[in-house]
């Protein structure tokens, strides 16, 4: 029974640390300014945008497309073959 509660109060702490980062990045993200020195790019596949630095890219002739995840880039792979 101990071992339950143990678990569930690391569980909670666990969950509020991760919280607390997440939401650290993303206030250092939007307060940092940088909208246009990282530029935002559309994943064609699933819409979602994305920034270069980081991302999922595919090389086309001399065309880059970025992406949010590796299976967004294979599925556009596929749709590409
Ligand atoms: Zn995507």
């Amino acid at each position: 029974m101990w071992r339950f509660v143990i678990l569930a109060v690391l569980l909670l702490i666990v969950y509020f640390m991760v919280r607390s980062a997440v939401q650290g990045f993303l206030a250092r993200k939007t307060q940092g300014g940088t909208i246009g020195a990282a530029e935002m790019v559309q994943d064609p596949v699933c819409g979602m945008y994305v920034t270069k630095e980081g991302s999922f890219f595919l090389q086309r002739g001399d065309q880059l497309h970025f992406f949010c995840s590796e299976t967004c880039r294979a599925s556009y792979e596929k749709k590409l073959a």
